[in-house]
């Protein structure tokens, strides 16, 4: 008898899941309680596929025999909970996906960084001479393209959302960057409950299979060994004490697992910040693990162009460079972005906060920072934890003016930096929103 499926959530991996399911021999249906985008559903109608907007059949989808839930929703969705009060079987759709490839899989998580580490990982392989795909959070959805191409290796950018719904999927490298807390509201308001939610990355290798992960991480050092009985662990440090461990020294990298050693000068390497080079050698381990050769990968470390939000260099202008992070929207990213500069910042901020214990950064802004401008709606936190610390603090809700107030404060050899520590919800669409309306406005001064 055919089998039913039923996907929540009618965006890119819920349209993915539903092409691929179709094709797959089940009864696809696609609901989705807000508004699917026009190009997804002339997607549904030419393949056939039943589809809802604007709410949810309950009775008709608590039938399904498999559902498969966007990350984007949350446990608590009503939904999600008659599903589960009902026993239904809910996955990801890379779950899904994962179950019609024998593609080998690199999966990437940690809090910051995964985008570009799934980015850069995925150039290192196709520069090595690898027919590979990317997926996961970037680009199209793991399960389209498992239906479209045949890629011998994928590249998955993995949000923890994605793993919680993960269970029979297997890794052959597993990268876990770091953890600090975030998105917290999805997980009970506990980090312990995050942080369990990224060591699962480890459950899904392989026996065998290669674990590398951020060995200075307090989080992850704790839990680690729990997690990878039965694994080949590859670690990387910034303080080398033992041999076979990669490690960043006096600005070179060196990626060692096994018996390959190579080793690339920090000016070599196109991506800048001390993150990206945390970030480079969790990828480079990833590569030569695959199989890329030393030469390969050195050379490729070079060329790598990384997506936009991310420190990207907009303008200079006067002698200030204005630097977009839009992406940033944590403390943790901040640090490490205020960290990529050596001159005073001017530094924008604010937006919807997830939680944010900004005492983290008080000292590094203390150091760094000669003017805050808040940009958000309620500005009322971010000004209270610094209007004693920073000289200058200025509040605004309009981008546009936050943009001309950076240029009155900022002197020659300044760093004009947008990196908000929040999401952009309360004036954006989204970071990409965001980030793209900083540009303009900064390319109009
Ligand atoms: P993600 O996909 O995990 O959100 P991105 O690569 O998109 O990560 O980067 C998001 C933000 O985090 C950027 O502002 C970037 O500067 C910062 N970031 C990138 N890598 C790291 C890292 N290893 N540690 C801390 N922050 C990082």
């Amino acid at each position: 008898m055919t089998k039913t499926l039923t996907i929540l959530g009618g965006g890119e991996s819920g349209i993915g899941a539903a092409l691929l399911g179709k094709a797959k021999g089940y009864e696809v249906f696609v609901s989705d309680f807000g508004k699917i985008k026009a190009a997804y559903k002339a997607d549904l109608e030419s393949a056939g596929i039943e589809f809802e907007e604007g709410k949810h059949s309950e009775k008709r989808i608590l039938q399904s025999d498999l559902v498969i839930k966007s990350p984007g929703i949350p446990d608590t969705a009503p939904m999600v909970k008659a599903l589960r009060n009902h026993g239904n079987l809910i996955i990801s759709e890379i779950e899904f996906a994962g179950r019609y490839t024998p593609a080998k899989l690199i999966g990437i998580t940690g809090t910051n960084g995964k985008t570009t580490t799934a980015l850069l990982t995925y150039h290192l392989l196709k520069e090595g001479g690898f027919h590979v795909g990317l997926a996961g959070n970037v680009g199209q959805s793991f399960a389209r393209q498992v239906l479209e191409n045949d890629f011998d290796w994928y590249v998955l950018e993995l949000s923890s959302f994605q793993l919680d719904d993960s269970y029979e999927m297997k890794l052959d490298i597993a990268v876990l960057l770091n953890v600090t807390p975030d998105h917290l509201d999805r997980y009970d308001n506990d980090f312990e409950n995050y942080l369990a939610s990224k060591m699962r990355i480890f459950e899904m290798l392989h026996p065998g299979g290669n674990a590398i992960y951020w060995m200075d991480d307090p989080s992850i050092g704790k839990n680690i060994a729990e997690f990878t009985r039965d694994l080949s662990v590859y670690p990387y440090t910034l303080s080398r004490d033992a041999a076979e461990i990669s490690f960043i020294q006096n600005d070179r990298l060196f990626c060692v697992p096994d018996s390959i050693e190579i080793s690339a000068p920090r000016a070599g390497i196109s991506i800048k910040g001390f993150h990206n080079l945390l970030n480079a050698t969790a990828a480079g381990n990833a590569a030569l693990l695959a199989g890329v050769k030393g030469d390969d990968l050195i050379k490729a470390l070079g060329t790598f162009k990384n997506a936009p939000h991310r420190l990207e260099l907009v303008r200079s202008l006067d002698q200030v460079e204005y630097i977009n992070d839009s992406k940033a929207t944590n403390v943790d990213s901040v640090y490490y972005a205020l960290g990529a500069f050596d001159t005073p910042i001017v530094w924008i901020a604010g937006g919807v906060d997830k939680g944010n214990d900004y005492s983290l950064i008080e000292a590094l802004v203390q150091d760094k920072v000669k003017a805050l401008i808040c940009l958000g709606k309620d500005n009322s936190k971010l000004w209270t934890a610094f209007e004693n610390i920073v000289p200058v603090v200025k509040a605004t809700d309009d981008l546009i003016r936050a943009v001309r107030m950076a240029k009155e404060l900022a002197e020659p050899g300044d760093t004009v930096l947008m990196s908000p520590a929040c999401a952009s919800f309360d004036l954006f669409n989204n970071y990409e929103d965001r980030g793209e309306q900083y540009k303009k406005a900064i390319l109009a001064l």
